[in-house]
């Protein structure tokens, strides 16, 4: 008999199962995969992900095989901001979320999967959880009032436990199982496409937006450089008729420099894609069983998120479920956790990203924001804390505060090149770059 069984070894289910066995529970990781093993992911992490390694003890393992720089550079149609999120505002997020700032970090790194969950996994081991690798759970096992207090793998072994972590990702098995529908789904998302490529000399992670595609340039490990494109599903069947023409014809419409450097530079690996990164909620919690991770809630990677809100979420509801297991009535024990998750900040930043993902042009008002915003390092910073869920989106653009950037601005920006044709460019942005003919399509 395990206190809990975590279904899912990866960034939530490892997360969760070392911060459980750090409070003193028995716990038991089960994971269909094998490690290390890769899933779609284009792996970048922010500072306040990067900050979870380091208070998981693996950052320095993490940095001996990866590149991390300091700032980013956020390009939306050729205004250029670098930034990064600001120190004081990382602390005061962990202090209000977790009641200690312990870790924090102001690095960016990425990391490749296979070399990620790898580490997670192995220092979940070390720290006392017990790991089945290549383990399919089947079936979840229930008391007759419907309690989950079990799992039985593909070859029939049962194991039970106090509670069942559904850290299992998209498509969860212990989320269907219970039939834990989906809510406030967002079906319009990005398609992405990425590589690795050799030969960039790129220090920082570049992240462009032009018209209504995305572009995003990352050193990471091997001594590569993952280059992303993305752009709004609508156009995906189109894009993905011709993935490498397409893939050079995007980054080439956003940025004609970065185009020649990708195009100069040689290709490592295939290109992996995906067209579905539609967003859901799932409920949190329920009788015996608990979501986290993707498994719980998921939204389109054009913020690159998933992994920074894994490893926050599995530390909330580590705290949670100990409380708990401790005698404290589940609704009681995970109340806190689910203020913190579904709070009004939550909602907002969700809002903020299902509607970046529809990827419509920027209009003129948000391109004069970010042109505004030049030479104000301050509020480039706190845009960019913003934009990655550390700063709440409803103070950045709350209106006091844009009239006082416009206020700002009026004595030190000059005009930005991108309004003089500003009309002539907002209409092209509409127009699909790889759109075929009937024929073409129906080939
Ligand atoms: C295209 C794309 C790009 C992304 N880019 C980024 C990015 O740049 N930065 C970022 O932070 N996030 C990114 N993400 C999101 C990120 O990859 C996810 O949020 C993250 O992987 C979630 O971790 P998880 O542990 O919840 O689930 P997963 O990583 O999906 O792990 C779930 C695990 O559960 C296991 N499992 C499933 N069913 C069973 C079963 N029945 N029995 C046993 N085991 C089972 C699976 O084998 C898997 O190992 C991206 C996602 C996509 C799709």
């Amino acid at each position: 008999m395990y206190d809990a069984i975590v279904v899912g070894g990866r960034c939530a289910g490892a997360a969760v199962g070392t911060h459980l066995v750090r409070r003193g529970l028995r716990v038991l990781v089960v994971d269909r995969a094998r490690f290390p093993s890769d899933v779609l992911s284009t792996h970048f992490v922010w500072p306040h992900g990067v900050s979870y390694l380091n208070r998981l003890g693996v950052l320095d393992e993490v940095l001996a095989v990866t590149p991390s720089h300091e700032q980013v550079n956020v390009v939306n149609e050729g205004v250029a901001l670098r930034g990064g999120v600001p120190e004081e505002l990382l602390r005061n997020q962990f202090r209000a979320l977790h009641g200690d700032d312990d870790g924090i970090t102001t690095q960016y790194l990425s990391v490749r999967r296979h070399i990620l969950d790898k580490i997670l996994i192995d220092n979940a081991v070390r720290a006392g959880v017990e790991f089945r690798e290549g383990c399919t759970v089947k079936e979840l096992v229930t008391d007759p009032d419907g309690t989950v207090v079990g799992i039985t793998d593909r070859d029939g072994n049962t194991e039970r436990a106090r509670v069942v972590v559904g850290a299992d990702g998209r498509n969860s098995f212990v989320a269907r199982a219970l039939g834990v529908a989906k809510f406030d789904e967002r079906p319009r998302c990005t398609f992405a496409y990425w590589s690795y490529f050799d030969g960039i000399p790129v220090g920082e992670a570049q992240i462009h937006r032009r018209g209504r595609l995305g572009m995003a340039v990352a050193p990471t490990n091997h001594g590569q450089t993952m280059v992303l494109t993305w752009g709004p599903s609508e156009w995906a069947a189109d894009f993905r008729a011709d993935v490498e023409g397409n893939f050079h014809r995007a980054l080439r419409l956003v940025s004609d420099e970065v185009a020649d450097t990708v195009a100069a530079a040689t290709r490592q690996e295939r290109f992996y894609g995906t067209l579905d990164q539609a967003a859901y909620l799932r409920e949190l919690h329920g009788p015996g069983w608990v979501l986290v991770g993707d498994a719980e809630s998921f939204k389109d990677q054009c913020t690159a998120l998933g992994i920074t809100h894994a490893f926050r979420d599995a530390e909330l509801a580590a705290e949670a479920i100990a409380a708990w297991l401790g005698g404290v009535d589940r609704e009681t024990a995970m109340a806190g956790y689910a203020a913190k998750r579904r709070g009004q900040n939550a909602a907002a930043y969700y809002d903020y990203v299902c509607t970046l993902a529809e990827m419509k042009p920027l209009r003129h008002d948000e391109v004069q924001l970010f042109s505004i915003l030049r030479g104000n390092q301050g509020e480039i910073d706190r845009f960019i804390a913003t934009h990655v869920d550390v700063a709440p989106v409803s103070e950045f653009f709350d209106p006091s505060n844009v009239f006082l950037l416009n206020d700002t601005a009026r004595e030190t920006s000059d005009r930005h090149a991108v309004f003089d044709d500003f009309e002539a460019t907002y209409l092209a942005s509409h127009t699909n770059p790889f759109a075929r003919t009937e024929a073409e399509a129906a080939r």
